[in-house]
C-alpha cells in the first residue's frame, strides 16, 4: 500500500496512541520510526531474562481514571511503587523528601521539629522564589538542598540550580509524613513483562518503517498520507530556521552482576556532585510479582547525563526562557501546517510524563475522529 488515511511519524506513545485511536475508526497507518524498534523512550530489551527499561527508568503513575482504565485494558500492570534511595557520599536517604528523610538527616522523629528544621534554614528565601535554588531551599532547607538536590540538579541539567526553573523541583513531592512513594498519584505500576507488550497493542494493524527518517524523504512521505502525526523534534521539523531549542540527553551504561541483589532497590539516586552518573537502575525490581532471587544474576544500568549534540537522543526538553520563547514560535508555524498535527515530548517541547502524554494524544484523537472511549 502506498497511500494512508495517517502517516504517523515517531513510534512512541504519542504516536501509539493516535495509532490506536485510528485502527479503532478504520484509518489505516503507516508509522515512520527512525529506531530500530517501537515504543520510543518505553521501549524494553530482555538481558538474563530480565526487561530492562533500555531508556531510563519508567514507571507508571496517573490520577486520570480513563487514562489507568486504558492503559490496563491494554496490558497487565504490577502494583510497583516508585520509593527510590538518594546516595550521598555512602550515607542513604529515602527519597522523596519526607519524615524518614528528615529523621536520617536530623535526627527528629515528629512533623512539628522537621517543620521548625526547615523554617529556620529557608529564611534566606523571601518573597517568590525565582529560580530552582529558591524554590529548592524555600521547600526542604538549606541542608537537604546541599546533599541531595544540588550536586544531582548540576549533573542533570549541566547548569547552575539558580539558572533553572522553580517548576522541575516542584514535580517532587514533600511530605510530613513517613511516606516513601515517589508519587502523589492515584495509580501506579509498571506493565508485567515491561512495555514492549503494551506498545504491539498500541500499533496494531499498522504499517511501520524501522530505521527510517521522515525529514530525510519528507516530500516522499507526505504524499503518502491525508494527515501527518509528527513526533519527532519541531526544530528539526522547521529545518531550525529560527536556531536550536536545546536538550539535554543521556549514556545508559549496562554492567551483569553474578548476584540475585545488587542493590537493594531499583533506583538509587547519586546526588554527590563528583559521581559522574545520577542514577544506577537495578531492573529486576521493578517487577515486584517475580522475587527476586528467581534469577542469579541482576541487570545495573548507570544514568549520565550529557549535553545533547546532534546524533543524540534528545530526551529532556529545557525549558527556560529562551527556549520556551523560541518553541512558540515555532509552534505559531506548526498551526499553520493545516495537514499536520504535532504531538508528544519533542514535538511540544514539554517535560511531560506519559500519562499526560496519553491525555493529550487522547484530546487531540477525540478531536481528530469524534470518538470517545
Ligand atoms: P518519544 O518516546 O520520544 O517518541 C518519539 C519517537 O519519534 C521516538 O521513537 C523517535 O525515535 C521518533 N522520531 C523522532 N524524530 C523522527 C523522525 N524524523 N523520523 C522518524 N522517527 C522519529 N514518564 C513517566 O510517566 N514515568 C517515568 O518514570 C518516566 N521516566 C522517564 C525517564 C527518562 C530517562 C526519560 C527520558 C523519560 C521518562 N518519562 C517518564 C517520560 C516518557 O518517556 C515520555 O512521556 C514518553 O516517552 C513520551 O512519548 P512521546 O511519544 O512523546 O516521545
Ligand atoms: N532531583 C534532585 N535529587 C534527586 C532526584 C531529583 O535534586 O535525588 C531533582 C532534579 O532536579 C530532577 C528533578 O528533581 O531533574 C525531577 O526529578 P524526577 O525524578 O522527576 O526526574 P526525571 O525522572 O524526570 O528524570
Amino acid at each position: 500500500m502506498d497511500r494512508y488515511d495517517y502517516v504517523i511519524v515517531g513510534g512512541g506513545l504519542f504516536g501509539g496512541v493516535m495509532a490506536w485511536y485510528a485502527r479503532q475508526n478504520g484509518k489505516s497507518c503507516l508509522v515512520i520510526e527512525k529506531r530500530s524498534h517501537l515504543g520510543g523512550n518505553l521501549y524494553c530489551e530482555e538481558i538474563e531474562g530480565i526487561p530492562v527499561h533500555r531508556y531510563g527508568a519508567h514507571i507508571f503513575h496517573t490520577s486520570n481514571k480513563k487514562v489507568w482504565d486504558f492503559v490496563n485494558s491494554l496490558a497487565e500492570f504490577n502494583r510497583y511503587t516508585n520509593s527510590p534511595v538518594a546516595n550521598y557520599h555512602g550515607q542513604m536517604y529515602n527519597m522523596p523528601f519526607n519524615m524518614n528523610t528528615f529523621s536520617k538527616m536530623w535526627g527528629v522523629s515528629t512533623p512539628e521539629e522537621a517543620r521548625k528544621k526547615i523554617e529556620e534554614q529557608r529564611s534566606s528565601v523571601t518573597g517568590e522564589p525565582s529560580n530552582l535554588e529558591e524554590q529548592a531551599i524555600s521547600l526542604v532547607g538549606t541542608d537537604i538542598y546541599e546533599k541531595l538536590i544540588k550536586g544531582y540538579t548540576e549533573k542533570q541539567w549541566g547548569r547552575d540550580c539558580r539558572d533553572l526553573p522553580s517548576f522541575i523541583i516542584k514535580r517532587l513531592p514533600v511530605r510530613y509524613t513517613y511516606d516513601n512513594n515517589y508519587f502523589n498519584d492515584r495509580y501506579q505500576g509498571i506493565p508485567i513483562g515491561g512495555y514492549n507488550g503494551l506498545i504491539e497493542k498500541l500499533f496494531e494493524d499498522c504499517d511501520v518503517l524501522l530505521d527510517t527518517d521522515y525529514l530525510a524523504d519528507k516530500a516522499r512521505f507526505d504524499a503518502m498520507g491525508d494527515r501527518i502525526v509528527y513526533t519527532g523534534t519541531i526544530d528539526a521539523y522547521f529545518g531550525y530556521r529560527f536556531g536550536r531549542l536545546e536538550y539535554r540527553s543521556l549514556r545508559f551504561e549496562d554492567d551483569i552482576y553474578d548476584t540475585d541483589n545488587f542493590q537493594g532497590v531499583a533506583v538509587v539516586n547519586h546526588t554527590a556532585r563528583e559521581v559522574p552518573y545520577t542514577r544506577t537502575i537495578e531492573h529486576k525490581h521493578f517487577d515486584c510479582t517475580v522475587p527476586y532471587s528467581q534469577t542469579e544474576k541482576t541487570v545495573v544500568t548507570r544514568e549520565y547525563p550529557v549535553t545533547w549534540e546532534e546524533g543524540m537522543e534528545p530526551y529532556y526538553p529545557v525549558n527556560d526562557e529562551r527556549n520556551q520563547s523560541l518553541y512558540q514560535e515555532y509552534a505559531r508555524l506548526g498551526a499553520g501546517e493545516e495537514k499536520v498535527l504535532f504531538g508528544g515530548r519533542l514535538a511540544e517541547y514539554r517535560y511531560y510524563d506519559m500519562d499526560k502524554v496519553i491525555e493529550s494524544a487522547m484530546d487531540k484523537a477525540e478531536k481528530e475522529f469524534g470518538s470517545r472511549l
